[in-house]
């Protein structure tokens, strides 16, 4: 099965092996498996051994998004929200239940938040502390560059939160580079091509140290999980692992980086992207992003208005025929998305093409564009 949605990712065989088999996490062997990989994670957020750390905790990108915030944000404190789509709601909702005051910066969702009415927000809100963003915008593709809003961030001496679930590891990104920087947070199952079952945050060590005690949570502190290895080692957990994940999270490092790291996980996504986003222009589908603001991880079109056209129908018929696409959209206007993230090329992606050109067919949808 050909799985082109934006997470989990389509995996490679040996990091799906990595699951076959029984693992104690405190057995010395493992501890020293997984202490070798926190090094590797801060390298490749971009930050500096000893200034930065990583920080894994078992679960999905929801949990280690809201313990960066709660470990980042005092309790009742104002956080500034660049809300352009779906999952910045999402990051809104996970802070304001979890007592932090959320001011919404609103945005299309069709376009990056801009570097001038993020610097106005900050102006007409002093009491922000923090800015949260998210970086790849699954609901859409739009990328909200932490290259271009964490200066303007910088510049009002607040801190930036960084969700960079779907795009890390592909997006160039560089921690180092950011001071402003608190916490840049991603999962094992997207860009980096793991299963899923870990989150990871990479942190400025000193902010950690001047953020002990207040996130209300013991499992979602992460300055604890820092005083844990600090403690107890860098290989050791607080609670039991998702151990066969991390295992595979592992293998999955080590592909990524004998495949070049980030520029050429860049340059795969892009090529997958650019077959995708002319392939579904092709088939006569319209695409929600403009292709100055298209970033590499989905492509997002329009759903068409023709009578016959059910995304469930057309989903279950993908399936049918190999290829799982998502079957919701999280815009306000019905759309739909096709992931290029993953194990994939470009072969896949026109393979993916054709089965849809063949449903659309059998379907009868000949009205393929928004309006
Ligand atoms: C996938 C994703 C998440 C987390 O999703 P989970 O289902 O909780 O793993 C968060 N933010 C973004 C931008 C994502 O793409």
């Amino acid at each position: 099965m050909l799985l082109l949605i934006p997470g989990p990712v389509q995996t490679r065989p040996e990091v799906r092996a990595c699951m076959a088999e029984d693992i104690a996490p405190w057995d010395e062997d493992f501890r020293a498996e997984y202490a070798a990989m926190r090094p590797r994670i801060v390298k490749i957020a971009g930050g500096v051994e000893g200034q930065h750390v990583s920080l894994p905790l078992p679960g999905c990108g929801h949990m280690i998004i809201e313990s960066a915030i709660r470990t980042f944000v005092p309790a009742g404190a104002k956080l500034l929200v660049v809300r352009n789509g779906g999952y910045a709601e999402r990051l809104a909702r996970l802070a304001e239940t979890a007592g932090r005051v959320v001011v919404a910066l609103d945005g299309p969702d069709d376009v990056p938040m801009s570097p001038e009415r993020l610097a106005q927000a900050l102006a007409e809100n002093p009491d922000c502390g923090h800015v949260a963003l998210v970086v790849s915008e699954t609901g859409t593709g739009i990328v909200n560059d932490p290259n271009i809003l964490g200066p303007v961030i910088a510049q009002a001496g607040r801190r930036m939160i960084c969700d960079a679930v779907s795009g890390f590891g592909a997006l160039p990104f560089s921690l180092a580079a950011h001071p402003e920087c608190d916490v840049v947070v991603f999962t094992s199952n997207k860009c980096l091509e793991g299963l899923p079952g870990f989150g990871f945050a990479v942190a400025p060590i000193v902010r950690l140290e001047a953020c002990r005690g207040q996130a209300g949570s013991w499992v979602m502190d992460l300055a604890d999980v820092y005083d844990h290895a600090l403690k107890n080692g860098f290989g050791s957990f607080r609670f039991t692992p998702a151990v066969q994940a991390l295992r595979a999270f592992g293998k999955a490092m080590e592909i990524y980086e004998a495949e070049g790291g980030q520029p050429a996980r860049f340059a795969r996504y892009s090529r997958n992207r650019d077959v995708m986003y002319a392939g579904l222009k092709a088939l006569g589908f319209t695409p929600y992003v403009a292709p100055e603001h298209q970033g590499p991880i989905i492509v997002n079109v329009y759903q068409p208005v023709d009578p016959n056209w059910s995304l469930e129908v057309f989903q279950r018929k993908m399936k049918a025929r190999g290829v799982i696409l998502s079957d919701f959209s999280s815009t306000k206007k019905p759309s739909m998305r096709f992931g290029c993230i993953g194990a994939i090329g470009e072969e896949e992606i026109r393979f993916a093409l054709k089965q849809a050109e063949a449903v659309l067919a059998e379907m009868g949808v000949g009205q393929r564009a928004a309006a």
